[in-house]
C-alpha cells in the first residue's frame, strides 16, 4: 500500500465521530494492505514505529522538524514557524508548504516510511541531528499534503487518530470475519504481549489457531492482572471459600520485571519501559534472582534510609525519574516486595495456580537481599483472621491488604476476584477513588475567566464498547495552579469536534482527546439523567457526588487503564452494603 493511500484513510479516520465507522474504516485499511504491512500499520495507526513499550523514539524535537520541513518544500524556516503556530498544528502547516511545492504524487510505500522512521529513530552520535532532518526532508518530498500532515505528526507524537487497542482489535476481527467475534481471542494473546502489530501479523499470516497459542514472552510486558473491590470481610469470605491468601498492600508502584540472562528491564504499570530510573534494584538483588528467564511482578516502595520507614506513595513516585538517578537513589532508596512469578525459565507459567507461582517464586529470590524481597503473605480462614491481618497491615503504616484465591491461574489483563484489595475506608465515604478521564472543558467565569477553564468533563471507562462516557462535571476542588495545569494539558489534545470513542449528553466548550486521567475522589454514586455513564436506555446514568481531584496520574495511566463502567456499577452496588 502507498503510505499516500494510508494518509488518506487517516484523513477518513480523524474526522470520523462514530466508533463502528472507525471500525468499518480500518478494516478497509486492513484488507487493502499486504500483510508484511499490517504490523507496520497497526503501529503507524497509533502515531509509533514500535510497539509503546518499547522506548525507541524518533528523537526529533519540534525545531528539528520544522527544518525537515523548511528543507523538503524549500522555504524558509521561519515560515515555517509562523504558518505553524497560526494553524496550531505543524501537520496542517506540512501539507499546505506540500501543496503549494507541487510535490508529486509519491509512489513510497507504507513499509518503505516505516523502515525510514525507524532508520530515522536509530541514528545516533555526532551529525545525528542533520541526518536526522534530511531524511525525514527526503520523505516529505515524496508523499502528497495528507501525507505530509500525518507523516510530521510521527515525530511530534501528535498522531490524533482517536483510535483505542480494542477498536483496532474490533477491525482486525471484522477485517477478516465480517464481525467482532474473534475480538475476544485477539485480545487475549494482546493482553500476553502488549504487542498490537505483533499480534495483527500473526493473525494474518497463521489465523486465529496461532494466536490462541501466542503465550508470554520476555521483553514484552504482559497487561497486569486487576484486583476487584468487595464491601467486607465476610463477602470476601463467602466468595473465596475458607482458604485464601493475604498479603500486604505496599503503596508504591507496580514493577514488572523481565529477566533474560543478564539482561533486565522493568516496566511500570502502564508497561513503559523505566528500567534506568531503578540501578539499585537492578544492582540490589534482580540481577541474583536464580534462574535463566523469569517475568516477576512487585510492588516497589521507596523508605527513609535512616529510619527504615516507608515513604508515601507521593515521595516514591519521587523515583521515577529520568535524571539524578543515583542521587535519588541514595536519597530515597527503594525495596521491590515480588508477589506473582509469571513466567520462569523458558515456560509461561501463568496457567499454574498461585500458590505454586508463589513456591517457585520463593525458590528464586535470595534470602540475603534487603532490597528484593519476597511479599511475606499469610493463610486466613475466616472472616476473623482477615480483619486481624487488615489492622496489622494499618498498623504498620501500608495500605491494606491484597486477598488472593489461593488456586487461582494469573490472567493477564483481568479484572477479576483471584484477587481483591482491601484499602483502608475513609468514614462513610467511597473506600476507593476513581480515576477519571478528561473529556472536555467548560470555559469559566468570574475568577477562572483568567484560566480559560471553569469545569472540567470527565468521563469513565467502557472496555466492552471501548468508549468513554460521562459522569461527572468538576468545577470545585482544584487549586489554582492545578486550573491551569489541567488547561495546559487539555490544550494540547483538544479536538474540534467530538472525539469518535466519546459517549456524552453534555457538549462541553472544548472537546478533549480522552488521554489525561485524574484521580477523584467523591462522597458517592448517584444516578443522573445528564451522564451516560452505564446509561441504559431510558435509566439514568450514574454520577460522582462531591467530586474532587486527589491527584493527576500523569504517565502512569493510560485513558484505557481509568476505572471502567462495570467497576463503577459495583462500586454503586457496594456503597449499599456498607450503609446497611
Ligand atoms: P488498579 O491497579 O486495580 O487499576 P489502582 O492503580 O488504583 O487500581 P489500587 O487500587 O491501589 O491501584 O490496587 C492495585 C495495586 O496494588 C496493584 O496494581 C499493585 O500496584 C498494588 N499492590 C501492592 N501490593 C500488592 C500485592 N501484594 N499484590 C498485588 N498488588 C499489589
Amino acid at each position: 500500500m502507498k503510505f499516500t493511500r494510508l494518509a488518506e484513510y487517516f484523513e477518513k479516520l480523524e474526522s470520523e465521530t462514530k466508533r463502528n465507522e472507525l471500525i468499518q474504516i480500518m478494516s478497509e485499511v486492513f484488507n487493502e494492505a499486504l500483510s508484511s504491512e499490517i504490523d507496520k500499520i497497526c503501529y503507524l495507526l497509533q502515531g509509533r514505529v514500535v510497539p509503546f513499550f518499547d522506548a525507541t523514539e524518533i528523537g526529533m524535537a519540534e525545531k528539528m522538524v520544522e527544518q525537515s520541513v523548511a528543507l523538503a518544500y524549500k522555504v524558509d524556516r521561519a515560515v515555517v514557524t509562523q504558518l505553524s503556530a497560526k494553524e496550531g498544528d505543524m501537520g496542517i502547516a506540512a501539507s499546505i508548504f506540500n501543496e503549494k511545492a507541487k510535490t508529486r504524487e509519491g509512489k513510497i510505500s507504507v513499509s518503505e516510511v516505516h523502515s525510514i522512521l525507524l532508520k530515522i529513530a536509530r541514528t545516533t552520535g555526532e551529525g545525528s541531528v542533520e541526518k536526522k532532518i534530511s531524511q525525514l526532508a527526503e520523505l516529505l518530498q515524496q508523499v502528497n499534503p495528507a501525507g505530509a500532515k500525518h507523516l510530521v505528526r510521527v515525530p511530534l507524537g501528535l498522531t490524533r487518530l482517536g483510535i483505542g487497542d480494542p477498536t483496532v482489535l474490533d477491525a482486525l476481527s471484522t477485517a477478516k470475519n465480517n464481525d467482532k467475534s474473534l475480538r475476544k481471542n485477539l485480545e487475549d494473546a494482546y493482553n500476553k504481549t502488549s504487542d498490537l502489530g505483533f499480534v495483527a501479523k500473526i493473525f494474518w499470516e497463521k489465523g486465529i489457531k496461532a494466536v490462541d497459542l501466542v503465550e508470554l514472552q520476555v521483553g514484552k510486558p504482559m497487561r497486569p492482572a486487576l484486583a476487584e473491590r468487595l464491601p467486607d470481610a465476610e463477602a470476601v469470605v463467602k466468595r473465596m471459600g475458607d482458604s485464601f491468601a493475604v498479603e500486604p498492600k505496599f503503596d508504591g508502584f507496580r514493577c514488572q520485571v523481565h529477566k533474560d540472562g543478564d539482561k533486565i528491564r522493568i516496566f511500570s504499570r502502564n508497561l513503559e519501559d523505566f528500567t534506568n530510573s531503578f540501578p539499585d534494584l537492578v544492582k540490589g538483588g534482580l540481577e541474583e534472582i536464580e534462574a535463566k528467564s523469569v517475568i516477576l511482578e512487585g510492588e516497589a516502595i521507596a523508605y527513609n534510609p535512616v529510619s527504615g520507614e516507608f515513604l508515601p506513595f507521593q515521595e516514591t513516585t519521587k523515583r521515577r525519574r529520568k535524571y539524578g538517578v543515583d542521587e535519588a537513589a541514595e536519597k530515597m532508596p527503594l525495596k521491590l516486595f515480588c508477589f506473582d512469578l509469571l513466567y520462569l525459565n523458558g515456560k509461561d507459567i501463568t496457567k499454574l495456580p498461585y500458590h505454586e507461582r508463589r513456591t517457585k517464586l520463593k525458590d528464586i529470590i535470595r534470602d540475603d537481599s534487603s532490597t528484593v524481597m519476597e511479599a511475606i503473605g499469610k493463610i486466613a480462614h475466616s472472616a476473623n483472621d482477615l480483619t486481624t491481618q487488615f489492622e496489622e497491615a494499618i498498623t504498620e503504616g501500608l495500605e491494606g491488604v491484597m486477598i488472593k484465591k489461593l488456586d487461582s491461574p494469573y490472567q493477564a489483563g483481568a479484572r477479576n476476584f483471584n484477587w481483591i484489595k482491601f484499602k483502608r475506608m475513609i468514614g462513610g465515604e467511597l473506600s476507593d477513588t476513581v480515576d477519571c478521564v478528561v473529556l472536555g472543558y467548560l470555559f469559566g467565569t468570574g475568577k477562572r475567566t483568567t484560566f480559560g477553564v471553569g469545569g472540567l468533563l470527565v468521563g469513565v471507562y467502557n472496555e466492552k464498547e471501548d468508549t468513554f462516557e460521562s459522569i461527572s462535571r468538576i468545577g470545585t476542588g482544584l487549586t489554582d495552579e492545578e486550573w491551569r495545569q489541567v488547561k495546559e494539558m487539555a490544550d494540547k489534545n483538544k479536538l474540534d469536534h467530538k472525539p469518535a470513542r466519546v459517549n456524552s449528553l453534555i457538549t462541553p466548550s472544548v472537546w478533549v482527546e480522552p488521554e489525561i486521567v485524574l484521580e477523584i475522589f467523591a462522597d458517592e454514586i448517584t444516578r443522573s439523567p445528564l451522564h451516560t455513564a452505564g446509561k441504559k436506555g431510558d435509566e439514568p446514568g450514574y454520577a460522582l457526588r462531591f467530586p474532587r481531584l486527589v491527584s493527576f496520574r500523569g504517565s502512569s495511566k493510560r485513558a484505557e487503564d481509568a476505572t471502567t463502567v462495570k467497576e463503577i456499577e459495583k462500586m454503586y452496588r457496594d456503597q449499599f452494603k456498607h450503609q446497611k
